[in-house]
């Protein structure tokens, strides 16, 4: 993706002050992009597609181009293309560097996503970024810093339908540990297997969700199997959740039914 001149908003669901926001800006940056920002005031993971309806919000101003939205990343991403970036569109929306994978099931969860869904929703191409790290090492910022460009290049020109966005994720190596970059497919991963039970105060029950999953990692072609082999993982995410092969045969059972 030559992104020379290009107009880049960026985004992300860990927050305006995240490192890895700014590993992000920094590599499109370099790219010679025309970066934007608008991102969260304060983290937002987990927090899926979720919009804004009942409360206003506040767009504040943090210093040239970068903008922070009191709200969630849909939100950010909806006030910066429509409030802020209204004298020209961005080409391309990018959303992370999330700290920790987006795989399998967790998109559904992600803000990450979420924040590349809403830009593709409002028109333009979008790419989620994640990096998958673990607690005792910490995220290896440098992996994703070096390989953001060659992903970019290496996806240059390749057209992704309007219901589509790509969402990327870095393995938990060394840069020069990578094997590749990869296309891949969703694969599975459910959060919520450590749900702890303590007690508050005043003796009632509170329930905290950690961050424990079930996951396959073994399962080829998968999201998972490939950042565990050390691979970056290209998986184009759809829009459009109808799975097409059910809606044929429903289609035809109720047919049938009649
Ligand atoms: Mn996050």
């Amino acid at each position: 993706m030559n992104l020379k001149g290009k107009r880049v908003l960026v985004s992300n669901d860990d927050g305006i002050n995240a490192p890895g926001l700014k590993v992000l800006e920094k590599a499109v940056k370099g790219l010679g992009a025309e970066v934007w920002v608008s991102a969260p005031e304060t983290e937002q993971s987990a927090t899926g597609h979720s919009l804004t309806i009942r409360r206003p919000l506040r767009i504040r101003k943090v210093s040239g181009k970068r903008y922070a939205v009191d709200g969630t990343p849909t939100d950010a991403v909806l006030l910066g293309m429509k409030q802020v970036m209204t004298d020209r569109q961005p080409d391309l929306v990018v959303s992370g560097i999330n700290r920790g994978g987006n795989l399998g099931e967790d998109v559904t969860y992600s803000g990450t996503v979420a924040a590349a869904m809403e830009g593709r929703l409002l028109g333009v191409p979008a790419i989620a970024f994640s990096l998958v790290y673990d607690d005792a090492i910490g995220p290896r910022w440098s992996t994703a810093e070096h390989w953001i460009g060659p992903v970019l290049e290496k996806i240059a020109g390749f057209d992704v339908p309007t219901s589509v966005l790509l969402n990327v994720n870095f393995p938990d190596v060394a840069p020069t540990e990578v094997t590749g970059i990869e296309a891949t497919r969703q694969g599975y991963r459910k959060i919520g297997g450590d749900i702890r039970e303590a007690h508050d105060p005043r003796g009632l029950p509170y329930y905290w969700i950690g961050a424990q999953r079930v996951e396959d990692r073994f399962a080829e072609g998968t999201d998972l199997e490939a950042v565990h082999r050390g691979a970056i993982s290209i998986t184009p995410l759809s829009l459009d959740f109808t799975h097409k092969g059910t809606a044929k045969k429903l289609k035809k059972a109720l047919k049938e039914r009649s």
